[in-house]
């Protein structure tokens, strides 16, 4: 598809140091606002986006989503969606986790570190969403949410849609309480499906240190493993479930395999590195028309 512009950054290369070392794409506290903007500039250049006019929200982990059009004078704005509260007019960066817009030379982003990225694009209205899903947001169906307010807004078919599942923590790693799955179970009919149990062997190992011997439980009384049971959280199951749900062919459905928290080496992790780590963003577009120069970068 030559008229769209697509792309999930990873950590390498950048000018960036320290905790965020790499292609940090996010201001962070422990990075300098000058590495980031060279940063940026460096991934835009190489996607050839460096014209393109960036959207980009104060991401909350909500279901808010905007649609995103060229306002006057060639300055983005954001006009709050079906799931979105009003916001302060004159609002630069609002806060919510989804954009989606049908404007030509437009690009989407959402920020990440261990959430899930979710691009959407309707190839028949050339129409796209780019999505940020944590479990917060998988649980108020962020995703589902997406695609119909695709629907709504531009008259998508689900059939006409692709999504691309960028690289998140995955299942592997992505260790959460029981009070999480127990509001998937109470929010969806198969919310546990997207659930695998820790085993507790290894929850109630004791640390492996050479020459010592444990003769006694290692959970204090009234802390029994009953008490903190865990499960880990399966991202990407949750975001096919929910497309599925909305009536996205699983055909039309990419994962891009890698599990942040695995591999710190490609990406930054929040759960791995701390917050003091970088940010990687996610982006969608539809190209400008070619030769157009009208367009300025601006955030
Ligand atoms: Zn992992």
């Amino acid at each position: 598809m030559p008229w769209l512009l697509h792309a999930f950054s990873t950590r390498g290369g950048g000018a960036s140091k320290g905790p965020a070392a790499g292609l940090n794409l996010g201001f962070t506290e422990s990075d300098s606002r000058k590495n980031v903007e060279h940063n940026q500039r460096l991934f835009f250049m190489r996607l050839e986006a460096d014209l393109i006019l960036l959207a980009s929200v104060r991401q909350v982990h909500s279901a808010a989503i905007y649609l995103v059009v060229r306002g006057r004078s060639r300055k983005i704005e954001y006009l709050p969606s079906g799931f979105t509260p009003a916001t302060k007019s004159g609002d630069r960066q609002p806060a919510g986790d989804a954009l989606m817009t049908d404007e030509k030379g437009i690009l989407l982003s959402v920020r990440v570190a261990d959430c899930l990225p979710v691009l959407l694009a309707d190839v028949r209205r050339r129409a796209v969403a780019a999505i940020h899903a944590g479990w917060r947001g998988m649980l108020h169906s962020i995703v589902e949410k997406g695609v119909g307010e695709m629907r709504r807004v531009f008259g998508s078919r689900p059939q006409d849609l692709v999504a691309a599942l960028g690289p998140s923590i995955r299942a592997c790693c992505y260790e959460v309480g029981e009070e999480v799955r127990d509001a998937f179970c109470g929010r969806f009919p198969h919310g546990d499906a997207f659930f695998q149990p820790v085993s507790q062997e290894r929850l109630n190992q004791p640390p492996a240190l050479p020459h010592v011997l444990s003769f006694l439980p290692v959970n204090p009384p009234g802390h029994g493993a009953d008490d903190d049971k865990k499960y880990r959280l399966d991202l990407v199951a949750a975001a096919r479930a929910q497309l599925r749900s909305a009536g996205v062919s699983p055909s039309n459905i990419e994962v891009a395999d890698f599990c942040t928290a695995c591999r710190t080496d490609l990406f930054f992790s929040h759960r791995k590195e701390g917050s003091r780590t970088g940010r990687m963003l996610a982006v969608i577009g539809t190209k400008p028309k070619s030769g157009t120069s009208e367009l300025t970068a601006s955030e």
